[in-house]
């Protein structure tokens, strides 16, 4: 066979393969030769899409919904989503402010394409979700990273933003309930954020807000537009239906806010995937209009899974998980392992190390902390079952009084 001449673009050398992904196919290839593994990488559900949603689905192609719809989605998407909104954020958005896309990811990625020009910078608190900086880089960006502390829960200060900002600042990303760590802003804390935003118009909210239906705390949610609608006119909000409805091999994600941003979303989405899925359309809208017991039954059974988790993790040695207020990881900082010893007399110099040591010697896969920008930590995921929880909780305890 001749050799292939193939020299990717820059923006793709510039970039890395999602670790998420890369964890999930190790994994993939240790059971295929036939280890045992307990799986904590996956950030998906582990519950099937609840049955009204599929039978939307089956209607949609049984009646023919099987063509392109409008860029920006049926009229039934965009009212269930309209509706949506106003009943958790009790902000109505008009159609022109709508968009709708292959999932979340695309919608950000999409909101980066339409906004970011080269050495254009956008704010990244650590830890943060993987994509977001590759997102930046990919699209000619500059991700900033601002780290956030412990002392507060892992949230962005103002001190902390005000020092990222530049002249060259577009975006600040603020994800809550957050990936990696779960952390939830007050709507007083997203205030003093806004505070110091009114300071820099030129600075635009991206809020991702994903997992807001996956809360613990019982105090709810505030979204950043419904904390500040003095600044709703630069403050783009995006969700989808993947995790609250276990959806994610649907690929439906939405935007909302500012009409001219979306505006050259959706111009971008006439000239590339021209709409989504009118199957997934269709299954969404009933989704979000639907009944919602899904929500409230997954929601208990994340919160007995991170109670479980925390509770026995809580107890090895040199671990400190850091407790979620939502979503459905579990962060732990595992600073009180590096240095230590492997019984075959490696040392474990970095959080990576430490991964590799529970996936080959305990077969329980985690992901690096370093991966998220904060180190030294791993993140686990609980969208699994109480039994896969206790069993990897034991099996990293194991494996951990094993050092020395
Ligand atoms: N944002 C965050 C923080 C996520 O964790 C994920 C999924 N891993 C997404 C966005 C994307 O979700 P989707 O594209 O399935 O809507």
């Amino acid at each position: 066979m001749s050799a292939v001449q193939f020299t990717p673009a820059a923006r793709v050398q510039r970039i890395r393969e999602s670790p998420s992904s890369a964890a999930a196919n190790r994994v993939r290839e240790l059971k295929a030769e036939g280890r045992p593994i307990v799986d904590f990488t996956v950030g998906e559900p582990d519950f099937d899409t609840p049955q009204h949603v599929k039978d939307a689905a089956v209607a949609a192609i049984a009646t023919g919904e099987t063509k392109y719809t409008p860029v920006n989605g049926t009229p039934a998407l965009r009212e269930a989503i309209r509706t949506r909104m106003e009943r958790t954020s009790g902000i109505r958005y008009h159609d022109s402010e709508i968009t709708v896309g292959g999932g979340g990811k695309q919608i950000l990625y999409l909101t980066f394409t339409a906004t970011l020009d080269p050495g254009d910078e956008v704010i990244i608190p650590a830890p943060y979700w993987v994509s977001y900086p590759d997102m930046v880089l990919a699209n000619d960006g500059v991700p900033v990273i601002a780290p956030t502390m412990a002392d507060n829960g892992y949230k962005l200060t103002p001190d902390a933003l005000r020092q990222a900002i530049t002249p060259k600042t577009r975006w600040l990303v603020i994800n809550a309930p957050g990936n990696p760590t779960g952390a939830v802003y007050t709507a007083e804390e997203i205030r003093g954020l806004a505070d110091v935003l009114a300071e820099f118009p030129q600075v635009w909210v991206l809020t991702d807000e994903i997992y807001d239906e996956i809360l613990f705390t019982g105090i709810g949610f505030t979204g950043f537009a419904e904390a500040v609608p003095e600044l709703r006119d630069r403050v783009f909000t995006v969700n989808g239906v993947s995790k609250a409805y276990a959806m994610t091999g649907w690929r439906l994600g939405y935007g909302v806010g500012p009409a001219p941003l979306v505006a050259a979303i959706n111009k971008l989405q006439s000239q590339s995937s021209s709409c989504p899925s009118s199957i997934s359309q269709a299954a969404a809208a009933a989704a979000l209009t639907g009944d919602q017991s899904f929500v409230t039954e997954s929601v208990q059974a994340y919160r007995e899974r991170r109670d479980r988790a925390v509770e026995l993790l809580t107890q090895v040695d040199g671990l400190r998980p850091v407790v979620p207020d939502g979503a459905f990881y579990l962060f732990l900082d595992c600073a009180g392992l590096i240095g230590k010893r492997t019984p075959a007399g490696t040392s474990l110099d970095t959080d990576q190390d430490v991964t590799l040591y529970f996936l080959n010697e305990a077969g329980v896969a985690v992901i690096q902390g370093s991966a998220y920008g904060s180190e030294p930590f791993f993140r686990i995921s609980f969208a699994t079952s109480v039994a896969e929880i206790e069993r990897g909780a034991a099996a990293i305890a194991n494996a951990v009084s094993r050092l020395s």
